[in-house]
């Protein structure tokens, strides 16, 4: 008797995580054809000086609109990704079609300064990386300081031989590395002295709670105070009202980006949202 209950269970799960198994491959395979098709999309989100509003650059986004499902979430798909060895391949698509849209929008006299593009800890186990990096630069004249790698901390903890090499042949070229989702990872501080990275993004989830929460503001000075004094750039994340902007110029906060500025952008309404924002900085007020 218990025995055929069990049985009946056993196969209700079974039935249950192979049709989630299946979705999970019916989308990675979908992810691959995509990718490969040349169905992702990069957005752009400005990131704003807070000194005096100039424009620092843009992170590119990687967007999926998938014809029957929608858009996908990155949140969704770049697990899907990493799990399934897709995602060197996305980071490098990001790289070109980063540095492809930063070449056309120099050609037609639309300055945007230079672009962040997020990278998995994946990308760096790639010892031609560097070389792939290089000539994109070359192919679509750009200089090294025209883009920024964002990496996050699990690459630090990575025990991968490669990554060390990598992430020195990168700095070698001169192209800047920003420690993204800074504060929510588990390594110590002292790998900022041994890692050659330029910008120091604080994470979100700190200035979400910034304002209300006093705590919360200790940690971001504390941050704002590490940056400043290793001369690193610190960009503040998911700025999405006033108050938390006032509060991050208050604490000498050098950039800043999120909602309360733009929302990530297509290509088209970046260039619309740049003419806007230039228009404004000739005519204040
Ligand atoms: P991230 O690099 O930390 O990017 C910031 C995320 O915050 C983005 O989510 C952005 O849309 C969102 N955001 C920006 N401003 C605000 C705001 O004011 N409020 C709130 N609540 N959110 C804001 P998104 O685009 O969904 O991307 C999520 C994550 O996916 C990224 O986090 C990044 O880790 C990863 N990702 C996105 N594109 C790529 C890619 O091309 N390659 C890789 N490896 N990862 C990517
Ligand atoms: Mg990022
Ligand atoms: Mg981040
Ligand atoms: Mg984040």
């Amino acid at each position: 008797q218990a025995k055929a209950v069990n049985r009946g269970r056993f196969s209700f799960f079974s039935e249950e995580m192979n049709s989630m198994a299946q979705e999970r491959l019916a989308l990675e395979g979908a992810l691959r054809d995509a990718l490969r098709g040349g169905d992702f999309e990069l957005h752009y989100q400005p990131q704003i000086h807070l000194r005096d509003h100039r424009l620092h650059g843009v992170e590119a986004l990687a967007r999926w609109p998938h014809p029957q499902l929608g858009n996908i979430s990155p949140g969704r798909f770049i697990p899907i990704a990493e799990e399934s060895g897709l995602i060197g391949e996305l980071g490098k698509w990001a790289l070109e079609e980063a540095c492809f849209q930063l070449s056309d929008w120099r050609r037609r006299g639309i300055k945007v300064p230079s672009i962040s593009v997020n990278l998995s800890a994946t990308n760096f186990h790639d010892l031609e990386l560097p070389q792939f990096v290089s000539d994109l630069l070359q192919r679509y004249s750009l200089s090294p300081t025209d883009l920024t790698l964002e990496i996050t901390e699990t690459v630090l903890m990575d025990t991968n031989p490669s990554t060390n090499q990598t992430i020195a042949a990168v700095h070698a070229l001169g192209v800047p590395l920003a420690m993204d989702d800074f504060g929510t990872g588990y390594s110590s501080l002292g790998y900022l002295r041994k890692l050659p990275v330029g910008e120091l993004k604080l994470d979100q989830s700190f200035v979400r709670d910034m304002v209300k929460d006093e705590a919360v503001s200790a940690l971001t000075n504390a941050v704002i105070r590490i940056g400043e004094s290793l001369k690193l750039i610190v960009v503040a994340e998911g700025v999405e009202d006033a108050d938390q902007y006032e509060l991050l110029i208050k604490q000498g906060c050098d950039v800043a980006q999120g909602y309360y500025f733009s929302r990530p952008l297509t290509a088209d309404n970046l260039e619309i949202w740049i003419r806007d924002f230039m228009a404004g900085k000739e005519n204040p007020g």
